[in-house]
């Protein structure tokens, strides 16, 4: 998995002062999408052992409510086995700590990928579907258009 930048102060992709972790490769290719330069996967840099340590240490401050993972898409087909891995790490090293996930893909598509059932249910929030340019709000919070659902683990439960 390649990606672009860890984002060690961010409040504008999810609740409270977050982590985010910008990986590379998104085969969504939405009309309007304003990071279109991390659809290919081969950019960026290569998420190495050195970047999860970054990575964790950051998380591990404790103004830091937790982390989210953006893109690009951090479901997109190479990215998904990296991403449950940490996922799963960082919900048994920093328990108290939130995770949110944005991916251009649905949450009816996504709960069958082999790689991330197992940890979804360790994922507080995913913020699901592709990006629509006609349902653009800039008021719609923690999405980019009103077709994104932002979805904690209480709603999709009710969505099973
Ligand atoms: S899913 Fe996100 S990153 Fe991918 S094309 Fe759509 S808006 Fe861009």
């Amino acid at each position: 998995m390649n990606y672009f930048q860890i984002t060690k102060c961010d409040m504008l992709n999810g609740d409270g002062i977050r982590v985010v972790l910008w990986v590379a490769g998104c085969s969504h290719h939405c009309k309007g999408c304003q990071n279109a330069y991390t659809w290919d996967a081969n950019a960026g840099l290569p998420f190495t052992d050195d970047t999860k340590k970054e990575l964790f240490e950051a998380i591990a401050q404790d103004y830091i409510s937790g982390v989210t993972f953006s893109g690009g898409d951090p479901l997109f087909v190479s990215n998904r086995a990296v991403v449950a891995g940490l996922i799963r790490e960082i919900k048994q090293q920093f328990p108290n700590k939130t995770i949110w996930l944005y991916t251009g893909f649905t949450y009816e598509e996504l709960k069958s990928f082999p790689e991330i059932q197992p940890v979804l249910d360790d994922i507080d929030v995913i913020v699901d579907g592709k990006f629509v340019e006609s349902l653009k709000d800039v008021d719609y919070k923690w999405a980019g258009s009103t077709n994104q659902r932002v979805l904690t683990r209480e709603m999709r439960a009710s969505l099973k």
